[in-house]
Formats: C-alpha cells, structure tokens, sequence
C-alpha cells in the first residue's frame, strides 16, 4: 500500500474570466461607485483590486456602474446579463 501511488486529480478549474482583475472606486459626492479594468487611467488611488467574481457581485448591486472608458463595461456587463440567475433574460435593453 502506497499512498503515493494513489493518482491524485488535481482539476485545474479554468474560468476563462479569472485573468482578468477589476478595481473598484469607491463611491465619491454624487458619483456611483464605479468598477475599472486594471490600469484604467479613469480609476483614482483609491480603487482597489478585485477579481472577476467579485467585481460581478459588485456590479450586480444598484448604485455601481461599469466604467464605460474602459473594458469593465465592455467584458463584465455582458458576462452581467447573460445571468448568474440561471436564465439570463429578465434584463432587455
Ligand atoms: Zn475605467
């Protein structure tokens, strides 16, 4: 008995989204918070990191935007949309 002979299945769990990093604005006087693709130069000092997940979670909530200079809104609304509630079609626009 060799444990080490045991063939281990490490799955690899590729999400295709997970390359990419997000950063979050936090919600300024008036002004949504708002979620970036890394090195956005519309994002301020103050954003911080996120990865896709989270940034989804983020986005999902009423009051934060995707920025619309950047390919946040371009790469996550659509991932958005498309639904994480199983059906993606409740949201027409
Ligand atoms: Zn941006």
């Amino acid at each position: 008995m060799d444990l080490n002979a045991v063939p281990t299945h490490r799955t690899a769990i590729t999400a295709p989204a997970a390359r990419w990093a997000w950063l979050l604005d936090g919600p300024t006087r008036g002004r949504a918070a708002t979620i970036h693709a890394e090195g956005c130069q519309l994002a301020t000092d103050h954003a911080h990191p996120l990865n896709t997940t989270v940034a989804l979670e983020v986005l999902a909530r009423p009051g934060t935007a995707a920025c619309p200079g950047c390919d946040a809104a371009e790469t996550l609304l659509p991932i958005l949309h498309h639904g994480q509630n199983g059906d993606g079609w409740e949201e027409t626009d």
